[in-house]
């Protein structure tokens, strides 16, 4: 019945597309300076919607929830519609209708009407890509009817007791984060929508978004069942990477410019997908996993940085990836899943962006560790690991040092040495998000 009833929704707005023809919107006079929203499209299931906008350039957008009907606006600061009507959404499910209209000279708005209450799962601009387009990307997923309620009050709040402002939510890059964890906090606090601004459709695109700062996820390596690597001293793994995680937390918060979320800050298990869903959940803008695992060759020695590449042939990062990824089977839980082969050309492009992110990010802490510590040769490197599969967060597994090497495990255990260290990858995550900032 209730899907019935959303099918007759869908058909009923093609139907209406059909017969009518007419222009989404009249296009204001083009503004040389704003992109333009080359095409709309919608694909929905039960469980998920996406919003794409192609764009002549990357934009800034914002995101609110709106009731009666239950709706997700979505504004775009644009110049103009460049197409005459957006194709109905693929599927049937989360989204019934959508409509994309120019809502006032400057500002394009995309209204997505909800056949339940809904969330924002991620939201991101992606810059042109080979022949691609600049694209805004909005992804959708059920919200319980009173997180839902809950958003719109506050959309609406928000909206009111502020003057509107100039739409300021930029995109961070894919991944990056409206949501801010609690701070020290053990666990990253479950996703909820970027809304910014614009409550109701009258004001302009109103952008009360409140600074926010980048979400960092450290995923301290194995834990709980899983002691990882082991040291002929008897020193495991799993209390050398939480060590590291909480050194590093700290130093992170104290420098005031990052929100840091911890996959665990005790003792505990969590299978390797967990770790990436608290990733992707949070929209963190970097997730560290942290190791120190065993080589079979004890004389390999040093720090090293891994981003994923299923295609990458080293033999021995294949077996240190390969052992890593059993450690869900050695906790006795099931074999996980790795994503398959791209079925998707957008999430393969989020997918190199983000990879090509990872790499940036991994040399700005490389280039932070090198007068501090000894690195194996060719420190950054790329291995299949499970855990680093997010294609919309930058991802990376630092190797802190081995625990099949006497050098390593010495210094592994040393507080001077532990903060020095701690000290140099914080000065690296700060480096990588300079950069980001830089024109
Ligand atoms: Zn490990």
């Amino acid at each position: 019945m209730f899907k019935a009833l959303l099918s007759a929704a869908a058909i009923f707005f093609t139907v209406l597309l059909l017969m009518t023809g007419a222009p989404m919107a009249a296009a204001p006079p083009a503004n040389p300076v704003l992109p333009d929203v080359m095409a709309a499209r919608v694909t929905t299931t039960a469980d998920r919607a996406r919003l794409i906008l192609d764009l002549s350039l990357p934009s800034k957008f914002a995101i609110v929830a709106l009731d009666g009907p239950n709706r997700i606006a979505v504004d775009v600061k644009a110049g103009s519609l460049k197409f005459d009507t957006a194709t109905p959404p693929a599927g049937t499910g989360l989204v019934s209708s959508y409509t994309v209209d120019m809502a006032e000279p400057g500002r394009a708005r995309a209204v997505l009407t909800l056949a339940q209450p809904a969330q924002i799962q991620q939201a991101y601009v992606l810059d042109a890509f080979a022949d691609q387009p600049a694209r805004l990307v909005v992804d959708i997923i059920p919200d319980p009817a009173d997180n839902f309620a809950k958003r719109v009050a506050s959309d609406l709040a928000a909206t009111s007791a502020s003057t509107p402002k100039p739409m300021t939510a930029t995109s961070t890059p894919p991944g990056g984060s409206d949501i801010a964890a609690t701070p020290g906090a053990s666990t990253p606090t479950p996703a909820t929508t970027a809304a910014n601004g614009a409550a109701t459709p009258t004001p302009p695109a109103a952008g009360a978004t409140a600074a926010t700062k980048p979400l960092i996820v450290l995923d301290p390596g194995h834990g709980g069942i899983d002691s990882g690597a082991r040291a002929p001293n008897g020193i495991m793994e799993k209390t050398i990477t939480l060590a590291f995680a909480l050194k590093l937390q700290a130093l992170l918060v104290k420098s005031g410019r990052f929100d840091v979320a911890l996959t665990r800050a005790d003792d505990s298990y969590l299978s390797l997908e967990q770790r990436v869903a608290l990733a992707r959940n949070n929209k963190a803008d970097l997730f560290i996993s942290l190791h120190a695992d065993t080589f079979q060759q004890p004389q390999i020695h040093g720090a090293s940085i891994y981003t994923r590449d299923e295609q990458a042939t080293d033999d021995l990062d294949k077996v240190l990836a390969d052992n890593e990824n059993k450690t869900d089977i050695v906790a006795g839980f099931a074999v996980p899943k790795m994503t398959p082969a791209v079925v998707d050309v957008l999430v393969d492009l989020m997918r190199r962006q983000m990879r090509k992110q990872s790499y940036v990010a991994a040399e700005s802490i490389i280039h932070e560790l090198q007068p501090s510590i000894e690195l194996r040769r060719f420190p950054v490197r790329q291995a299949d690991f499970f855990v680093l599969q997010a294609p919309d967060v930058p991802s990376m597994l630092i190797e802190l040092g081995f625990l099949s090497n006497a050098d390593d495990i010495a210094n592994l255990v040393k507080p001077e040495w532990q903060d020095r260290v701690a000290d140099a990858l914080a000065r690296g995550v700060a480096a990588y998000f300079d950069g980001l900032n830089q024109p």
